[in-house]
């Protein structure tokens, strides 16, 4: 990108000196010259008042992209012990709806090593096509390698829209492929709709630390690539239809990437496995203290639930971290969530908001979270939860 200045249009009047807190334009035979320590701000664009200067897109500039070219949406799949992980699954099921849509096919592209027996199985998840690059290297995951190939494929295929798993894989070559192809890409959606007029994926995300929710296109670029973190789409339903699957094999050697991995090591840790489960039951600071957290752990328990909890419950050590939920914990959306003493800040609710049943309990009648429960307990939990455990533990034995 670059700015440019119309030299017919400028004045030499300096509005756009005295706006550039870079001093990064000064005035050469009273024309406005842009100086290399341009950070490209925008900021004289918008002080200068005879519209003379403008930001050029290196792309639109040189390539005068014909985004029409572009059709198809890609979910690039991640893979683990021969097994698609839920994330792929869940944007596949967002890619189905996004290609109806646009009324273009929807492709999963896998990256691997051993798939030739379980592509019949992946071919259940509702796409339309399969493109599989096989090479024997590809059954762990390498950064340079992803980026070549995709980046290829891309060039081949021309998809308009890309959706990657927001993990440390996807994180890693998404935003590598998206430099290589000159894409826009917004890392970490919460939402992901169509303007079916401009074909512009519109990609929904926290921003200022989840103070607002910024809705971002890339409407000169394409591919639109996104990356979106696990649970914020459903799972999609198995369906039987004809899939076109496409092999390519490539005989990649170490050699070919810059890194060597030498030995993978598994986890060894259990840990709660948020994204999946079915019931949970979350505690905010309302619940007054560690020892008090008994109480929602089981409300969780006789509602086979899991636990979790608000950030501020981690930060006071009431609960362990790996089960915060929210902008920088896990996102969930289980059939049922109950919020106990939970005010319902953005930062929260973009982890669980997704969730089929939302009960809040809270003694604050203005609390936030009633704006996102689907029904609401005015009162103090520590009174209230005791009476649900007692009512749930009946109907228990009633079965
Ligand atoms: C960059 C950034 C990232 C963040 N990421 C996350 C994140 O991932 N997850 C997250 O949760 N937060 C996150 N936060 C913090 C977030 O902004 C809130 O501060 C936090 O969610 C508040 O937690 P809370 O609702 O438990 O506490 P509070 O906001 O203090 O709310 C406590 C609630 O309990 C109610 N209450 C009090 N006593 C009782 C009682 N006896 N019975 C019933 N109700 C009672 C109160 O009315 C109140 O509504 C983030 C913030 C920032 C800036």
């Amino acid at each position: 990108m670059s700015i440019r200045i119309d030299e017919e249009l400028c004045t030499g009047c300096g509005s756009c000196m005295e706006s550039c807190i870079y001093r990064a334009i000064e005035l050469k035979n009273n024309i406005a010259t842009v100086l290399p320590n341009c950070t490209l701000c925008g900021a004289c664009i918008e002080a200068c008042p005879e519209e003379a200067i403008t930001l050029e897109r290196d792309d639109v500039k040189a390539q005068k992209l014909d985004i029409s070219q572009f059709k198809g949406v890609w979910v690039v799949a991640e893979h683990y012990k021969k097994k698609i992980q839920n994330i792929s699954l869940q944007l596949l099921s967002k890619g189905r709806e996004l290609a109806d849509l646009l009324q273009v096919n929807l492709s999963l592209v896998i990256l691997g090593a051993e798939f030739d027996d379980k592509l019949e199985e992946f071919s259940l998840y509702g796409m339309d096509e399969i493109i599989y690059v096989k090479s024997p290297i590809l059954k762990e995951y390498y950064s340079d390698l992803y980026t070549k190939v995709i980046t290829e494929l891309v060039l081949e295929n021309k998809p308009e829209i890309i959706l990657i798993g927001a993990t440390p894989t996807g994180r890693d070559f998404a935003p590598r492929v998206a430099k290589r192809l000159n894409a826009g890409l917004t890392a970490d959606c919460t939402g992901l709709e169509i303007n079916l007029e401009t074909r512009n994926l519109l990609q929904t995300r926290p921003t200022y630390g989840g103070a607002i929710m910024a809705t971002i296109r890339t409407p000169s670029s394409r591919p639109q690539m996104a990356t979106v973190r696990a649970g914020i789409f459903k799972m999609p339903e198995k369906i039987k239809k004809n899939v076109n699957i496409k092999k390519l094999e490539y005989d990649f050697k170490e050699i070919d990437s810059v890194s060597k991995i030498v030995k993978v090591i598994s986890k060894t840790r259990n840990t709660v496995n948020l994204e999946d489960a079915k019931f949970i039951v979350a505690g905010g600071r309302g619940v007054g203290s560690k020892e008090d957290f008994r109480l929602i752990e089981e409300l969780a328990s006789v509602l086979d639930a899991e636990l979790g909890g608000s950030r501020i419950t981690v930060e006071l050590n009431w609960l362990d971290p790996d089960r915060q939920i929210g902008q920088t914990g896990k996102t969930v959306s289980p059939k049922l969530y109950i919020a106990c003493g939970i005010s319902g800040a953005i930062q929260h609710i973009v982890g669980m908001q997704n969730s089929d049943i939302i009960v809040a309990i809270n003694k604050d009648p203005n609390a936030p979270i009633f704006n996102w429960a689907h029904y609401g307990i005015v009162g103090d939990l520590h009174e209230i939860i005791p009476v649900l455990i007692d009512e749930i533990k009946k109907i228990k034995v009633e079965e």
